[in-house]
């Protein structure tokens, strides 16, 4: 019997909207080193858009 998972999409940690990146399979998970696992992203449970304004905050953007 195969488990069924419902797909679990990450939601934005600031802003809540739900963020569509690619998803790898486990199997395919597996083949990948575990640095390539995650996106290059300082706040990957951010949306694009909120990290950008995160990172302006730290940066303190005039
Ligand atoms: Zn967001």
């Amino acid at each position: 019997m195969a488990k069924k998972k419902k797909p679990d999409y990450p939601h934005c940690g600031s802003c809540g909207k739900k963020m569509v990146r690619a998803r790898l399979r486990p199997s395919e998970l597996r083949k990948l080193p575990k640095s390539s696992r995650r996106p290059e992203r300082p706040y990957p449970e951010l949306c694009p858009r909120c990290m950008r304004e995160k990172i302006k905050s730290e940066v303190g953007v005039v």
